[in-house]
């Protein structure tokens, strides 16, 4: 389903004297669901500033792929005519990302965007962290994990805990914990925690343990780390939104109709 509506695209975009072209994108159709969407962010995140996405679902309704494949037509003129000006300006919609930033000893660090979180686990026992809230301590969390997410992805993993569902257009991340130990010796707040744009939020590791950052799909083995940054990234994803469709809109149909 998903290639024969690729093609489709493709076919009908050529014609129209769209040109394909991979290295050098204006703007990014990915066909297929929010996971697609998640891998298409992640191989064009360095062009960010300037691409615009938009995203056909095959499957179930997304929040990011929002297109479904009976729309192809409109999808199209909307594209080759539509809502694109003389100079290629798109009708776009931003939304906020989050910047990870991981510090190892000397120095090292290393800085990833994510679309929808970022997770944090122990590859052995519980997760034991420090949590900073701009620079003040706010609590030691001990658990299996914390989860931090950008408004979009607060209807994905950050639900499942239990998080709140952010609209998109404000600029934040969300803190979500994973079953939190607390008893007489260890306390955490216990809630979700919403930043704002000028917040910023360290975790700093009691153990040098090895750790399990996941950005995403994408999941990576970090080790001697010092802390770990994250905060409201500069950068934002741009949709090219052809047609309006409200975020609780979204909401309701995808959870609740
Ligand atoms: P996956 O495990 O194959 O799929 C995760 C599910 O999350 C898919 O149904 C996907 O939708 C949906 N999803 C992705 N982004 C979403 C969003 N912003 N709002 C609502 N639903 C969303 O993994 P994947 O496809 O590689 O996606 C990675 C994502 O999985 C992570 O970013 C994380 O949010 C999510 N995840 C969730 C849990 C949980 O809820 N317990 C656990 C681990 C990871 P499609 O079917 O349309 O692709």
């Amino acid at each position: 389903m998903s290639n024969q509506l690729k093609e489709e695209l493709v076919r009908r975009l050529t014609e129209a004297k769209w040109v394909e072209d991979g290295g050098n994108p204006m703007l990014i159709i990915s066909v297929g669901g929010d996971g697609t969407m998640l891998e298409a962010f992640h191989r064009y995140v360095h062009h960010v500033a300037r691409v615009a996405f938009v995203g056909v679902h095959t499957g179930r309704l997304g929040f990011y792929a929002d297109w479904r494949p009976e729309e192809l037509d409109l999808l199209v003129t909307s594209i080759t005519k539509g809502s694109v000006d003389e100079q290629g300006v798109m009708d776009i919609v931003a939304y906020p990302l989050l910047e990870v930033t991981v510090v190892h000893g000397q120095g090292q660090r290393s800085r990833h965007l994510a679309l929808n979180e970022c997770t944090v686990k122990t590859t052995e026992g519980s997760l034991v962290m420090n949590l900073e809230v701009n620079e003040d301590h706010f609590e030691t969390f001990r658990g299996d994990g914390l989860c931090i997410s950008t408004p979009s992805g607060s209807t994905a993993y950050n639900k499942s805990l239990g998080g709140a569902i952010v609209h998109p257009s404000l600029a934040s991340i969300q803190i979500t914990e994973m079953a939190s130990i607390n008893n007489r010796v260890y306390r955490t707040i216990g809630s979700p925690l919403i930043l704002p744009a000028h917040h910023t939020c360290l975790l700093k590791p009691q153990n040098d343990v090895a750790y399990q950052v996941t950005i995403d799909h994408l999941s990576l083995i970090e080790k001697h780390v010092e802390y770990i940054r994250l905060k409201v990234a500069k950068e934002r994803i741009r949709f090219a939104r052809f047609r309006p469709f409200p975020f609780w809109k979204r909401v309701r149909e995808s959870f609740i109709d």
